[in-house]
């Protein structure tokens, strides 16, 4: 006898509920889950045995199992080595692919050099392809690929993965998604839908899934490649705004008839804390992340031209981030990519400038903060996006 459809869709939402604990938290006693989710016991045993049958999950009996206090409750282990995601972060210059996990792990990866030119469309859907090929060769036998997410810089259209306009790129209206898809499915043979978003949005989801800002409902993500993204969180939710192209802080002007930006306007924050602003200032002749690396550590070891540089772009990213605290009122800031580092050089000025323009009522509660995840909040967020079917029915998604 078939279950009521109501039924398998309690079914479904539990299963997903479930993995997705394993997925973000990791290993877990199905008594934890039993509490967390609010379910009975039996009902947590049943679907831990389901996802287990899926290959998705293992049981097993605790490391440290205590004496004398009864049968231990089985922990649920995610299968990260078996069931994984491809991942592909295409930056200004540059294109990283891993494969992760389930549990959010990088099993393997792949980084091009950066090149001192922004990539072409074709450029870096054929390093995907190679990329791609690579680690399926290399992934173990009987390993599953469940889902695949591209995180790009530019503006994206999210429900058909076509990037609008890479301001630094250069790139109109490419069909990413699909160009994707067909390069994967050409070089090995992957099925299977390709999702794509903006890479700061993806950055911001990361980091408010496993990175600074779990727990955090409301989160500003300011990611530097060689333009500024932004990714913004609201009560917990990404806030895309009506066609996905929500958050460009970067576009948001700070100085009438101040310098041409690579999105056509003039006077764009990115033009005064992007990666040209950083290397004008301090009058370094380079391009490129390492150049503004060279910058934030000639300014460590006592360059005075490099901290005045730093100084007056911290400044600037001060001036930035009191508009978005007063619009916004987040718990937090993360500043991530090559605005890392210049946040920590010149942190005096953020916060100086934050104490003078920012409302002071909004100020009170945030925190600034550095991405935990570091380099990988962009890929890690795309990975998140190919998860994103599994978690929501994960025996269907298992299956293929
Ligand atoms: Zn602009």
């Amino acid at each position: 006898v078939r279950a009521a459809p109501a039924q398998e869709d309690i079914r479904r939402l539990n299963l997903g509920a479930v993995l997705r604990h394993i997925h973000v938290s990791g290993a877990m006693s199905r008594a934890d889950l039993t509490a967390r989710l609010g379910l009975n016991r039996a009902t947590i045993g049943a679907l831990t045995v389901d996802l287990a049958d899926a290959g998705l999950v293992s049981e097993g009996t605790p490391e440290a199992a205590g004496r004398g206090r009864g049968r231990p409750s089985l922990v649920v282990r995610p299968e990260s080595e078996r069931v994984y995601v491809l991942a592909i972060a295409v930056g200004v210059e540059r294109v990283t692919m891993a494969r992760v996990g389930l549990g959010g792990v990088v099993l393997d990866r792949r980084e091009t050099e950066a090149t001192r030119e922004a990539l072409t469309p074709e450029a870096a859907v054929a390093t995907i392809g190679e990329f791609g090929a690579a680690l399926l060769k290399a992934a173990p036998k009987g390993s599953t690929h469940v889902g695949t997410g591209v995180a790009v810089a530019a503006i994206v259209r999210t429900d058909s993965g076509t990037v609008r306009f890479g301001p630094n790129t250069g790139w109109h209206e490419q069909p990413l998604a699909e160009l994707v898809a067909g390069a994967l499915a050409a070089d090995s043979g992957v099925t299977g839908p390709v999702l794509v978003g903006n890479d700061a949005d993806l950055a911001a989801l990361a980091e408010h899934t496993r990175g600074v800002a779990a727990g955090c409902g409301n989160v500003v993500y300011i990611q530097g490649d060689v333009g500024v993204g932004g990714g913004i969180i609201h009560d917990g939710v990404l806030m895309s705004g009506a066609d996905g192209y929500g958050g460009e802080i970067g576009h948001m002007v700070v100085l009438r008839d101040g310098k041409r930006c690579g999105c056509g306007s003039r006077g764009c924050w990115e033009t005064e804390i992007g990666e040209r602003a950083i290397l004008g200032a301090a009058g370094h002749p380079g391009s490129g992340r390492e150049a503004v690396d060279a910058v934030v550590e000639a300014a460590r070891r006592g360059d005075v031209g490099a901290q005045e540089a730093l100084r007056q772009v911290g400044d600037w990213l001060g001036f930035g981030i009191a508009n978005l605290v007063n619009i916004f009122n987040p718990e937090m800031v993360v500043m991530g990519g090559m605005l890392r580092g210049v946040y920590l050089a010149a942190a005096t000025q953020v916060r100086s400038r934050l104490r003078t323009m920012a409302l002071a009522s909004s100020l009170e509660g945030v925190k600034l903060r550095t991405p935990l995840l570091e380099e990988d909040a962009p890929l890690i967020g795309a990975a998140e996006l190919g998860f994103a079917r599994l978690l929501t029915d994960p025996l269907e998604a298992a299956a293929g």
